[in-house]
């Protein structure tokens, strides 16, 4: 049996400088809460809290020392909070997500109406509405924005699919054009996860069985699972070696490896190196 790897998976460099601004932290500092998990992948979170961060889920739960702001942002509100609280602000936002946090901020404080191409309930959308104001909202569905504002601003979580985007934009557009005096777009979708899912999408051609490994939580994980299954490949999304069921393996030729952006190396390694154990 054949296994190719993805040419672009694992650890993007949002992730990595996360992972490396909070081990610094945990290490210089008494007490260091982060606001919820680091990046969305448990065995990543696992290993911080066992040298000593603790997660947290709301601000309530912090009485003193550092907080540390995940790679996916948070909202304004949030940022203002710490201030006032005076905790320390140890800041791992991937600066790309920062780099939509301004955009958002900058059409909202020009006066147009930011729609958010992205899951409503996922945390950095949740933070990105934050920063484009009152007005903003996120969808996936353009019917949903049912009276299309006179400035129409529009960004990207940044982990979507660029085919898709470019579906929504161009559905919002026919929608109701003449009521629209300005759009702006900003392309806010992350280089690091366009490359994995070109690279996912080219490997899933040729293969006869994806395996996309990353956290359940992990929406660069989930899409790039959607990408392999879209060509009609059979996909496994599996979180650790440990739920490979090695007999269903029997038949396939050629196995395709790739991983989502917060998926550790040694938890691919483990895989992999289950994947060569099956002897048919
Ligand atoms: S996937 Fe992109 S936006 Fe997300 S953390 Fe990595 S580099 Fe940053």
């Amino acid at each position: 049996m054949e296994i190719e790897l993805a040419r672009e998976m694992g650890f993007c460099f949002g992730v990595r400088r996360a992972i490396n601004i909070a081990e610094d932290a945990v290490e210089k500092r008494d007490q260091l809460a982060s606001l919820g998990a680091i990046v969305h992948n448990r065995q990543v979170v696992s290993s911080l809290s066992s040298q000593g961060m603790r997660i947290v889920q709301n601000l309530n739960d912090v009485r003193e020392g550092a907080v540390l702001v995940p790679s996916h942002g948070v909202g304004k509100e949030t940022i203002t909070e710490i201030n006032s609280r005076n905790l320390d602000l140890v800041d791992a936002t991937c600066p790309i997500v920062r780099k939509a946090q301004k955009a958002a901020q900058k059409l909202h404080k020009e006066g147009f109406t930011v729609i958010v191409f992205g899951e409503f309930d996922h945390t950095e959308v949740e933070g990105l509405l934050s920063w484009a104001g009152e007005n903003a909202l996120a969808t996936l569905n353009a019917a949903n924005l049912k009276t299309p504002p006179s400035q129409l601003g529009i960004l990207s979580q940044t982990t979507q699919r660029e085919d898709q985007f470019a579906d929504f934009i161009s559905q919002l557009l026919k929608s109701d054009i003449a009521s629209m005096s300005e759009i702006r777009v900003y392309n806010t979708i992350c280089d690091a996860t366009a490359k994995r899912q070109a690279a996912a999408l080219e490997l899933a051609a040729k293969v006869d069985l994806m395996v996309v490994i990353g956290g359940y939580e992990s929406a660069n994980t989930k899409r790039l699972a959607e990408i392999c299954s879209s060509v009609g490949v059979e996909t496994w999304h599996i979180e650790r070696a440990e739920e490979l069921d090695l007999p269903k393996l029997y038949g396939k030729n050629h196995v395709g490896i790739t991983a989502g952006a917060s998926t550790p190396d040694w938890v691919i390694h483990e895989v992999v190196d289950k994947i060569k154990s099956f002897d048919p």
